[in-house]
């Protein structure tokens, strides 16, 4: 639902500026992790008036208030998503950057196992796998 983040914002009873609004449909429709440059091309090709500014004082006014997940996946740049309905890990191809998502049942019952074993109940967690891609033969 591309205005899912924006009825988070309203819930929360943030303000909810028309830029605002226009940076959090970006980041409603957007599927690939998108950093802070990126995520202004995209709000910036709707609205011009949009500064990388106001783009950085959002992501992080969203992510502090829990409605989006920030990820680090080691090239230097935050990335962004909406909270997924479902939960899922990432595998990042180290060729290209691009960002898979899976989720994997044996991994998750492994991880929740472990931390009971070690006396936890496993109440979140986040899994990142990093690859080069296999060489077709
Ligand atoms: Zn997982
Ligand atoms: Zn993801």
């Amino acid at each position: 639902m591309s205005d899912r983040i924006e009825k988070l914002c309203v819930e929360k009873g943030m303000r909810m500026t028309e830029q605002r609004r226009i940076i959090a449909r970006v980041l409603s429709e957007a599927h690939d992790h998108p950093d802070v440059e990126e995520l202004h091309r995209r709000a910036h090709a709707v609205d011009p008036h949009i500064s990388i500014a106001t783009v950085y004082r959002t992501v992080r006014l969203f992510d502090e208030a829990g409605i989006i997940t920030r990820h680090d996946f080691r090239d230097g740049r935050s990335r962004y998503e909406e909270h997924p309905e479902t939960h899922h890990d990432h595998l990042i191809d180290m060729k290209t950057g691009r960002v898979v998502e899976f989720v994997d049942a044996e991994i998750e019952a492994l991880q929740e196992a472990i931390a009971q074993k070690l006396g936890y109940r496993l109440v979140d967690h986040r899994l990142e796998l990093y690859g080069m891609p296999i060489e077709e033969k």
